[in-house]
């Protein structure tokens, strides 16, 4: 329905394409059995620059904006939402790493738009979710180095990126009026397929979002170059925040692709089963059910349109992210629920990806701001700061 230029129709097109050859048939087979993201599959999507879209021309990537950034990761949404998710491991830190030194900057950013350099993101704790300015992990000066200690929770695939982006108090002092000075941002290097030295992990048993692991993570003492904090000390709460713009336009592309995908199996479904003698996409409750998907699936995608071209005109959209990443992510899971509900008993089985689009819809109101934290930043916005 949006008119989209060639380049965009191209770049969605192509992105397609990738997902249903691709993307689709390797999260049918390996969803169920819970597997892991093949690494021929992110070299491929490295290779079609998916980690570079947000990154500068200077560093070797694309130089695109949110626009096409949601545009891909939508399509690839409606294959995996892991897969979709796993282009922020580039991207998504841009924002992060901008503060980085011009010197680590010219060595990391090439790097990452060839995939080389994934990172993964330790912010969230067993008591700082919602109330991220609540963290505890601290970090201590030892000379040349920072040391780490504390309890990181919900950081998803920590062991396969090539480095942690860890936020610690290096200020032990909490004003309580301020709690989020005093925070500073590290980017802790190390192996692929290992946590860093001193630090150990278990993985969370989450009910969806397979393809890669979510780690609870425990740092003692471990030891990073003090080169490796990002930007200034005491100021790495406001790198969290950077870039939560286009972090929620991304979490509603991830909720459209999901709707998307939940809509077109229902369709196929109803036209496939027979029962009374007819297939189930003639009886007017199925029919109805997929124009309702349908229209809430489109709704969401023009906000998310438009909410896109105003972060890549560099206009002030915190509201309308909120609004687009509530709308968004509720819309997923009424209309995956509703893609489950026409698979009849079939859609509460793994023979189908039909539950796949609903668990994974599911998390879509939960990360990157809750549904109630983005209530709260929309009607912030219509009434003045309300009760914390
Ligand atoms: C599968 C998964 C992967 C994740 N990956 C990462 C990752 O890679 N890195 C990372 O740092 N984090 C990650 N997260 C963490 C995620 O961002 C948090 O789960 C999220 O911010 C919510 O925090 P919480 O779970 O502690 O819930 P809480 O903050 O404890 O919220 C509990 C409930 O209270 C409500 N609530 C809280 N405060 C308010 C308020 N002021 N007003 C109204 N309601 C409120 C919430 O909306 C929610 O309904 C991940 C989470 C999940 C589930």
């Amino acid at each position: 329905m949006h008119i989209l230029t060639d380049e965009r129709q191209l770049i969605r097109d192509a992105a397609r394409e990738f997902t249903m050859k691709r993307v689709l048939p390797l999260a049918n087979r390996l969803d169920p059995e819970k597997g892991a993201i093949p690494r021929e599959l992110i070299d491929e999507m490295a290779e079609l620059g998916y980690f570079s879209i947000l990154i500068p021309e200077a560093y070797g990537g694309l130089g695109l904006g949110a626009y096409e950034y949601c545009l891909v990761a939508e399509q690839l949404a409606r294959g995996w939402m892991s897969v979709a998710s796993l282009i922020a491991r580039g991207n998504g830190l841009i924002g992060a790493l901008k503060a980085l030194s011009p010197q680590k900057k010219a060595e990391v950013l090439p790097r990452m738009a060839r995939g080389e350099c994934l990172g993964a993101f330790a912010l969230s704790e067993p008591n700082a979710g919602s109330d991220v300015a609540n963290i505890t992990c601290r970090a201590v000066r030892v000379g040349d180095e920072w040391e780490i200690t504390g309890a990181k929770y919900w950081c998803t695939f920590a062991d396969q990126a090539d480095f942690i982006l860890v936020f610690a108090r290096t200020d032990p002092a909490v004003d309580a009026r301020a709690r989020h000075r005093g925070i500073s941002a590290f980017m802790v290097e190390k192996p692929r397929g290992e946590l860093p030295a001193g630090c150990q992990g278990s993985a969370i048993p989450k009910i969806g979002y397979y393809g890669w692991t979510t780690w609870e993570l425990a740092f003692d003492r471990c030891r990073v170059p003090a080169a490796s904090m990002v930007g200034e000390e005491g100021r790495g709460f406001y790198l969290a925040t950077a870039g939560l713009e286009t972090a929620r336009a991304h979490t509603a592309a991830r909720s459209i692709g999901l709707a998307q995908g939940a809509l077109e199996d229902a369709i196929q479904y109803a036209k496939d089963r027979n029962q009374f003698g007819r297939a189930i996409a003639e009886f007017q409750a199925i029919r109805f059910k997929l124009a309702t998907m349908a229209t809430h699936t489109e709704a969401a995608r023009a906000l998310l349109y438009a909410v896109c071209e105003r972060i890549d005109q560099g206009q002030r959209c915190d509201t309308e992210a909120a609004m687009v990443k509530l709308f968004a992510s509720e819309m997923s899971e009424r209309v995956t629920s509703e893609g489950l509900q026409i698979h009849g008993g079939a859609g509460y089985t793994t023979h189908f990806a039909a539950e796949r689009y609903w668990r994974d819809a599911r998390l879509t109101k939960i990360f990157e701001g809750t549904s109630e934290i983005q209530q709260r930043i929309v009607s912030d916005a219509l009434l003045g700061k309300g009760a914390r």
